[in-house]
């Protein structure tokens, strides 16, 4: 039989699938345990679930599937602009906000150009690069002393900017880390980078930040021309299975964007639901109580097992669990507890716990606490 990795494009070989969290059905199936006693916390979903308005408005959409969505998004967009105090014509929707990070790497990558991104960044970034053929430059993230340990080190990242770097990637808050950089440090990064080269602040976590210090990047988009800020609504909104987000940048960057995007890249519930989800601003507001309860219960659990953590801002914690985390992992799966190995993010010693309800997040901890005594 012809070898078939003969044919593929030479940047592919490279490549090796994204690791997504564990379905609670794969789960159940394997282990031969209840789906409904499975607890997952590994890919950072809203353990409320959606809006019961994005749900309404979803229900009354179905009538409609047998036709194309709207390819230009106009409802959300406007809705989006709108609250965003921009112009719809600087919004670019996709299919996740993964779709909007490859849709800037199909435009602005390619062999013969560079990505910037750091060590430990969210991994859909290198792929992104890889894919179509640009090389990934990635610079040491902090060693702790001049900023938090794991976290972007945005002067190391300037200096890993090359003639041929034409994208930036920066995740704020980080996701496995959930470290961020100031408004102060982003700023400075912003004013240093040349105008040629395009720098992505990748905030699929915004919805959840309380911090003084942190910056909407979506206000600076007059003053850096060169900037996208991407977020979703797969995080705090809840709607992470029907796969939607959005990019904010220069109305010429969103027209180049919107030439390689797929015509009908969201799907007519998902922009539904969506335009739903945002006026729903008390669904929001439970959700960040429960998560800053949340942070706050598996942070004071680390500290009584003697666990080093990695402060976070997002809605997901990174632990050290003092050992290579893989076995660990495998027998949290045995206690119907899914949580994240991180070791592809060059963390072999972390598990990445999601913040879930208080139940699920007591059954998380008592269960780590029977793999770590048992080991
Ligand atoms: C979850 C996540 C995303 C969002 O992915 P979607 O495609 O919008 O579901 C983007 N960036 C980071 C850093 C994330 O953790």
């Amino acid at each position: 039989m012809i070898d078939f990795s003969m044919l593929a494009v030479q940047p592919v070989l490279g490549l090796t699938p994204y690791q997504p969290g564990k379905p609670i059905e794969a789960l159940a199936r394997e282990l031969g345990l209840d789906p409904a006693k499975i607890v997952k916390l590994a890919s950072n979903e809203n353990p409320l679930g959606p809006s019961p308005r994005a749900l309404a408005a979803m229900d009354a959409a179905l009538g409609e599937t047998a036709r194309y969505p709207d390819g230009s998004g106009f409802a959300l967009k406007g809705e989006l602009a709108r609250r965003l105090g921009t112009a719809p014509e600087r919004i670019t929707l996709g299919n996740g906000s993964n779709d909007v990070l490859d849709l800037v790497a199909r435009v602005f990558l390619g062999p013969g150009r560079s990505a910037v991104f750091s060590e430990h960044a969210f991994a859909v970034y290198p792929i992104a690069t890889q894919a179509v053929g640009a090389e990934a430059r990635v610079a040491p993230a902090h060693d702790g002393r001049r900023g938090p340990r794991y976290g972007h080190d945005l002067g190391a990242m300037l200096d890993r900017v090359a003639d041929d770097t034409t994208v930036v990637f920066v995740a704020n808050p980080n996701n496995p880390t959930g470290t961020y950089v100031t408004a102060k440090e982003l700023e400075d990064f912003l004013v240093a980078l040349p105008e040629r080269v395009i720098a992505v602040v990748d905030e699929a976590y915004f919805e959840y930040v309380e911090r003084d210090d942190y910056p909407d990047a979506v206000a600076w988009l007059d003053r850096f021309p060169n900037l996208i800020v991407t977020r979703t609504f797969s995080k705090a909104y809840g709607l992470a299975g029907l796969r939607v987000g959005y990019a904010v940048s220069h109305p010429q960057v969103a027209e180049l964007l919107n030439r390689v995007r797929q015509p009908f890249n969201v799907n007519h519930l998902a922009l539904a639901a969506a335009v739903a989800a945002l006026d729903d601003g008390e669904h929001l507001e439970r959700t960040r109580r429960l998560n800053r309860e949340g942070l706050r219960q598996l942070e004071s659990a680390f500290q009584r097992l003697g666990l080093d953590y990695i402060p976070s801002i997002g809605n997901f914690v990174t632990v050290d669990v003092g050992r290579e985390a893989g076995p660990v992992f495998d027998a949290l799966l045995r206690q119907g507890v899914i949580v994240r190995p991180v070791a592809n993010y060059g963390l072999p010693n972390h598990l990445r716990v999601s913040v879930g309800t208080k139940a699920e997040n007591d059954a998380f901890i008592a269960a780590l606490e029977r793999v770590l005594g048992g080991l």
